[in-house]
């Protein structure tokens, strides 16, 4: 998006080098060729419009202004549709029975994007067409998403507000970018804003009594995360307080929860996180509940 940007490829090497420091690398089942997303995955979340307008608007050199925070150079597009297709294909291997959990490590992230709008650095909603997918393609017929970003994923909301197939958790400081998820959220939202400087275990406790009643009671097949780092108490994108302990317990919450109702199936995204270091510890602690490792 720029050299300057702090959703830049620099995120995606620290998470490379700290899987392969931290010795988790060689336990990994580690994929770097996914297809691309197809148009009609693309399309149960996104409108035909919208797909249209990216296309036209994809520069061929310099780069474009979807909004003041986000841009698409030439190889945007196809790192986009990458991302979603990597999501498509880890719901295809967890539904199938390859593995039970998979980490998408993969940028842009897309918890922002709305049917028919880029924003805060998102395109494609890779979690929401990995979640239409499941539904679509494998017969998933309750899903949960669980979203532990520091922001809101107000795209993934729009997506899926009062479809009762779908229960979508999240806690995120408020106010924040991008000031959504307070007004009148819809029955299958569990939304929780916190104020910042919130700690990490105000957070566990918030999931155990507000998000883990409601997923029991939903009983997923398939568990699905927005896994974004930006909560994490180093990372200046927000002014929460976790810290990898935290992201290991949300996991284990979360893994213990598939393995009640869900095969172990958990297909995990990387959303924000852009404190190198810490985005690459959280990472691996993430990855390591997740792979029981
Ligand atoms: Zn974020």
């Amino acid at each position: 998006m720029g050299s300057w940007h702090p959703e830049c490829p620099a995120r995606l090497d620290a998470i490379s080098d700290q899987m392969l420091s931290s010795g988790i690398a060689s336990y990994v089942n580690e994929r770097t060729r996914v297809k691309p997303v197809t148009r009609e995955a693309l399309l149960r979340v996104h409108s035909e419009q919208y797909l249209d307008l990216l296309a036209r608007v994809s520069p061929s050199e310099g780069h474009h202004a979807v909004d003041p925070d986000t841009f698409m150079n030439p190889k945007t597009l196809d790192a986009a549709m990458h991302a979603a297709g990597a999501v498509v294909g880890a719901v295809d291997s967890v539904m199938g029975g390859e593995t039970a959990t998979a980490f998408c490590c993969v940028r842009p992230p897309g918890h922002h994007a709305l049917p028919d709008q880029a924003m805060g650095f998102c395109f494609f909603n890779n979690v929401a067409v990995g979640a239409a997918h499941a539904m679509a393609v494998h017969g998933v017929k309750r899903l949960a998403i669980v979203d532990f970003d520091v922001h809101h994923g107000n795209g993934t909301e729009v997506m899926f507000s009062n479809d009762p197939r779908v229960l979508m958790c999240s806690f995120f400081q408020h106010p924040l970018f991008p000031n959504t998820g307070i007004d009148n959220p819809a029955p299958n939202m569990v939304n929780v804003p916190v104020a910042a400087y919130s700690s990490g275990a105000a957070i566990r406790e918030i999931i155990t009594r507000e998000w883990m009643p409601r997923l029991e009671a939903h009983r997923p097949e398939l568990i699905m995360v927005s896994a974004g780092f930006d909560a994490h108490r180093e990372d200046d994108m927000g002014q929460l307080g976790l810290v990898e302990a935290d992201y290991a317990w949300i996991t284990r919450q979360l893994v213990e929860l598939a393995d009640r109702h869900a095969q172990g199936r958990v297909v995990s995204t990387l959303e924000g996180g852009y404190n190198l270091s810490a985005l690459a510890r959280s990472v691996v602690a993430h990855m390591r509940v997740l792979g029981k490792l």
